[in-house]
């Protein structure tokens, strides 16, 4: 067509996991959260509706600040909140990785990342995994026009784990920032939380769409130095969160219970789902997120994608060109699981 910047006439757009909108699907795809959210949301946006929607919401999100700045024992001035994390790691690529320069990924992680280099027009840098789910030390070396690393901890599709202190030591050596995206960090057992207060250019993002349960509702934040977050709020919407998803994700944060419980109940049915896969002849990896990676030695798991879908199962067939095909779980109710389970019997 030649409008277009070249690079986005070149690149090929995300295309995230199915969304039926018809029919009744079991629905184990893009990790979304079965259990229906604290209560207390519906509550809190009832109140803003009450109020009415005629004024501009805050631009800083100030009530979410506070109340998750007290909860993850962080200042309110490290935390920036975001329409959906997605809305966070666009602004973080906007604001530092420019055209031709490069931006790092671990692989195989999160195909998003590099729809965000392309749009940029910038180059990616990946970097396999070793076989024990660390990275490699070329992980954290520099290179010239690297720009920033994004590593998912829990890792998407894999659910592994980098450990927090393999993740400091690679950010003392590396020459630009690091995000953690820890998407799934209320699933694992460590989060890298700890180190952006030593680690000038560690980045910990989060988002309220998989573990509160909110993926409708649109809200993510990062965890920085205040000298990081004035660069990004020069590149972000003034008005990128609306006032409902501000009071929705304030009450979400502030029901730590809902929280413990619910993740107490994914992890539980996690174990399980990952011990009966291996009974029925699945390699699954162990999981730290609320999600399994599963490939089976005699199936194809495209098949068994579509043989599943036509018995209205929805779960993620994987293909990295670089590395493996497989099947991505997310963990449903108990219920859901068993329905998989019995479905899988038949096939394999
Ligand atoms: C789901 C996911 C996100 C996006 O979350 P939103 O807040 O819904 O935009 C970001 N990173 C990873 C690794 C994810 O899996």
């Amino acid at each position: 067509m030649g409008f277009f910047r070249s690079n986005i006439e070149a690149m090929d757009g995300y295309t995230p996991g199915e969304q039926p909108q018809h029919g009744k699907f079991i629905k184990l795809n893009t990790n979304e959260n079965p259990y229906p959210p604290s209560r207390e949301v519906t509550r809190a946006i009832q109140a803003v509706l009450e109020q009415g929607l005629g004024r501009y919401p805050d631009s800083m999100a100030t009530a979410f600040r506070l109340r998750a700045a007290d909860i993850l024992q962080v200042s309110p001035d490290c935390i920036l909140c975001g329409n959906g994390s997605d809305d966070l790691l666009t602004i973080i690529t906007r604001a530092l990785v420019g055209e031709g320069e490069r931006l790092r990924l671990p692989y195989p992680s999160y195909v998003l990342y590099k729809t965000l280099a392309n749009i940029q027009g910038a180059e990616t840098e990946e970097i396999g995994f070793q076989s024990d789910w660390t990275l490699p030390p070329q992980f954290a070396d520099a290179s010239p026009g690297l720009k920033l690393a994004f590593l998912p901890n829990p890792n998407s599709p894999t659910g592994t784990l980098v450990s927090p202190t393999q993740v400091a030591a690679m950010a003392e050596r590396m020459p630009c920032p690091l995000v953690a995206d820890e998407a799934y960090v209320d699933f694992a057992e460590q989060s890298c939380l700890g180190l952006v207060a030593r680690h000038d250019n560690v980045i910990v993002l989060r988002t309220m769409s998989k573990s509160y349960s909110l993926a409708g509702l649109r809200f993510g934040y990062l965890v920085a130095q205040p000298s990081l977050i004035a660069q990004f709020l020069k590149v972000k919407d003034s008005y990128n969160c609306d006032a409902l998803s501000i009071a929705g994700a304030t009450a979400a944060i502030n029901d730590q219970t809902w929280l413990a419980e619910t993740t107490v109940k994914i992890k539980a049915t996690r174990t399980r789902l990952t011990r009966e896969l291996a009974a029925l002849g699945f390699d699954v990896i162990d999981s730290q997120a609320n999600f399994v990676w599963a490939e089976h030695s005699r199936r194809s798991p495209r098949e068994l994608y579509e043989e599943l879908k036509a018995s209205r199962v929805l779960v993620r067939y994987m293909k990295y060109a670089r590395w493996r095909e497989g099947l991505r779980i997310s963990i449903g109710t108990d219920q859901q699981i068993d329905a998989l389970l019995t479905l899988l019997k038949t096939m394999v």
